[in-house]
């Protein structure tokens, strides 16, 4: 199956995250994802996370994926691991690499393993600005809003200092 532009969202706090983000990225070029475009890295404080855990940094990725979405998690889930990520991990703990699949085109799966688009593509500042950085026109299927629009929206909840400019 294959459905794109494919939105990836790349977030991590523990470590060396920047390393984490060049070697997943790379991995991803070499199993088959062709990247298109990268936002800078946006800093947000960690919310939910362990009292005292360090800050996260994010970032958006565009790109094509020609195999499937389940595909696509597999290898991402690898990657995760590889960076230092436990298999079996609560949702809100510190971790070295998080990716998520915002959007594939137009697709809209919900599956045990999968939601696409993300849920919560809305409500996290830290994927809608740098995904309206690098892919403003893209609109999210189901919510039928661009991530220009979204951003906009959420703007005025988002100090500047928080953005890696
Ligand atoms: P998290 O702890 O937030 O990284 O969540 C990981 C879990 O979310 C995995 O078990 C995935 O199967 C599931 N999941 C559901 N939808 C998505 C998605 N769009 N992108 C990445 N993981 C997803």
């Amino acid at each position: 199956m294959t459905a794109n532009p494919v939105l990836l969202s790349f977030g991590g706090n523990l470590g060396n995250v920047e390393a984490a983000f060049d070697s997943a990225l790379q991995a991803l070029e070499k199993n088959g994802f062709h990247s298109s475009a990268f936002s800078q890295i946006y800093r947000s404080p960690a919310m939910g996370c362990e009292p005292g855990a360090p800050e996260f940094r994010n970032r958006s990725v565009l790109g094509i994926w020609n195999g499937s979405p389940e595909e696509l998690l597999n290898l991402i889930q690898r990657l995760e691991v590889q960076a230092g990520r436990p298999a079996d991990h609560p949702h809100w703990v510190s971790r070295p690499l998080d990716i998520d699949i915002l959007v594939m085109g137009d697709l809209v799966l919900c599956t045990e393993r999968l939601t696409i688009p993300h849920p919560e593509i809305a409500n996290r500042d830290f994927v809608v600005l740098p995904s309206a950085e690098i892919a403003p026109e893209l609109t999210v299927p189901g919510l039928g809003k661009s991530f220009a629009a979204l951003a906009a929206e959420r703007k005025h909840l988002f100090p500047p200092e928080n953005q890696n400019k």
